[in-house]
Formats: C-alpha cells, structure tokens, sequence
C-alpha cells in the first residue's frame, strides 16, 4: 500500500467518520491554532478583496476596515457584472446596489438598498452605522445620505452593460419571460483579525434587470450576512428570495453556535432550507462561514461555487460543497 500523506489520511478519516470537515490546508493550520488573521469570501472574484483587506490588518486596520476596503476592490471593478460599477442594471437601467457591514465587537450594522450613483456602498453602510442612529437607508433617502457625507456621483453604468441592457428591453415580453436574465453573484467578505474580532461586508448589484426597487438578501442583515462576535460569521450568495425568507446567514451562525464546523453549519442550512422549499435542491444558494477558531468552510447547490480563503501565508481558491455532499446522510 502507498504511503498516505497527511492531507489524504485526514480527507479519508473524515469521510470513514461522516465528517463533512474541510481538508483544505488552512484548515490543517487551523487545527495547529496558527489561524487569524483570515478572510473567507464568495467566488474566485473575492480573492483580490480578500487580499487587499490582509494588507489593511497588516498595516494596522480593524477587521472592520479590512472588511470595507477589501469590497472596494471588487466594487471599483467594472468587469464584475454583479457588484458596484459595471453591475447589471434594472429593468429600468439604472443600477441599484445593495449592501451591509457587520463588526462583531459591539454587534453593530449598517446597510443600504436600492442605492444608486455611489461607487461604494459599503462605504455608505458603514457611514449608516457609524453615523445615524438606524441600521438601513434604502433608495432615495440612501442616496441622499450618502451625498451628503461627501460621496461623489458617478455613472455606474458602463456603455457594455446599457448596450446589453438595450438589447434586453428591446425583446418582447414572452421572450423576456421565456429566458429571464438570471446573472447575479455577491461579493461577501468575512474577516477574523489577529485578536479574533469578527467583522464582514456584502455588496452587490443582484439580480439582473430585477424589478426597480428589488432588494435581495444581501443588505438584509441576518440573511444575506450576519456576524456574532462569540461564535463566527456567515454569508450568502445565489438568489436572495430563497436566502432571506429563511434567514440564512443566520441560521449559519446559529449552527455554528451548537458546534458544528462551519461547513456543516453551511450544509446543515441548505439541507433545511431545502426541506421547505418547493425548489429542494434545485435552489441557487450558497454560503460561506468563518468561526472564531478560525475554521471556515461553504457550501452551495451546484457544483460551480468556488471561495476565497486568505491567510498570511496562502491565498486559495476552494470548491464548496456541493449537491452531492448535501443530499448524503451524516451518520
Ligand atoms: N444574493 C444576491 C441577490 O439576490 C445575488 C447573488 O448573490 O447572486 O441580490
């Protein structure tokens, strides 16, 4: 028999054992205790987010401005046809961006919705949270805040994205009907500093040509990101009408809570969301979760999500689990 490596006698004796734990390398260096600071975050396009934010913890930030400037980086980038500039407008063409922040010390959270003309409406959350006494500014009265404190205007619709948006509004009705634009994805960001404070951010542009006035579950804290400074966090990507009627980052972190690892945390809500929902495993949910420990883990409906996991010596894109994973029984 050949000699097993380490990596493959844990994967093995997690499967043999009904475990779901990843075998990931961070996660090795989990279990050696060598973990924080780390960042989780949805998608491939979260890895230079999650890079960006290790710098800020490295030349002295807050999980919390770490968390901010990390999503900048995929805001400010007009190729990403789901968040900030160059996001797929609405119906309308007019991009609306959704987004929240969480800091785990002091459970504070801020959000906007439905914000339009602001490049960084992570930013504009933080800003509702440090500076009014309301946790979500939606719309025009979002916009005027932001504008207020000093946010510029700018076009977040790029000449790619109307043309593509003409071309949409120019199909009939039953066309549109028959093959409904259905290109979204989110960037949520989860980070554990060096002392184990928590914080994370959600930012996205939703679902494409979506209804004006169409929020997701994204700014929503709770289902689209939720934060608790005891145990970990969680975030969600996918179509957020089948995240936010069942709380989903929460119920995350509330797995987490009754000492599940966070992957399993990440399967054990897909399974029961899945379990009320008419659309079972069909959904297109996915979630990411990071614990106290520095543990993280995901898990999504397909076999197509992909996260970002930074620590101060890797940067790594990992598969969730997948369908397959979620429909096996754990012993
Ligand atoms: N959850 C986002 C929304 O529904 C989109 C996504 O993450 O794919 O707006």
């Amino acid at each position: 028999m050949t000699k097993m490596t380490r990596r493959q006698f844990i994967g093995q004796t997690a499967l043999a054992a009904g475990a779901l734990n990843a075998t990931s390398l961070i996660d090795e260096g989990a279990a050696a205790g060598r973990v924080a600071p780390m960042m989780v975050s949805t998608w491939r396009h979260g890895k230079p987010a999650n890079e960006a934010a290790l710098e800020v913890l490295r030349t002295g930030g807050s999980p919390l401005d770490a968390v901010e400037q990390g999503i900048w980086v995929t805001e400010a980038d007009a190729r990403e046809s789901s968040v900030g500039i160059g996001g797929i407008p609405n119906a309308d063409g007019a991009v609306q961006l959704d987004a929240c922040i969480m800091e785990g010390p002091g459970h504070g959270a801020g959000s906007v919705a439905a914000l339009e003309d602001i490049l960084h409406p992570i930013s504009v959350a933080r800003r509702v949270m440090e500076q009014t006494p309301h946790v979500m500014l939606v719309g025009d009265g979002a916009r005027k805040f932001a504008l207020e404190q000093g946010f510029e205007q700018v076009e977040l619709l790029t000449e790619e994205r109307r043309r593509a948006w003409l071309a949409w509004s120019e199909q009939n009705a039953r066309e549109k009907a028959e093959n409904p634009r259905f290109s979204h994805d989110t960037v949520a960001l989860l980070v554990l500093g060096a002392n184990g404070d928590l914080a994370g951010g959600c930012s996205t542009s939703g679902w494409g040509y979506k209804l004006p006035g169409r929020v997701g579950d994204s700014p929503i804290i709770g289902s689209g990101l939720y934060v608790d400074n005891e145990v970990g966090a969680a975030g969600a990507t996918g179509t957020g009408e089948n995240v936010m009627r069942y709380c989903g980052s929460f119920m995350v972190v509330e797995y987490m809570r009754q000492g599940l690892h966070p992957r399993d945390a990440c399967i054990e809500t897909i399974r029961r969301i899945a379990s009320k929902d008419p659309l079972g495993f069909n959904l297109d949910i996915h979630f990411i979760a990071l614990d106290k420990r520095g543990r993280q883990g995901a898990a999504g409906c397909s076999t197509r999500f992909d996260y970002s996991v930074t620590t101060e010596t890797s940067s790594e894109v990992l598969q969730g689990a997948g369908t397959e994973l979620l429909q096996r029984t754990v012993p």
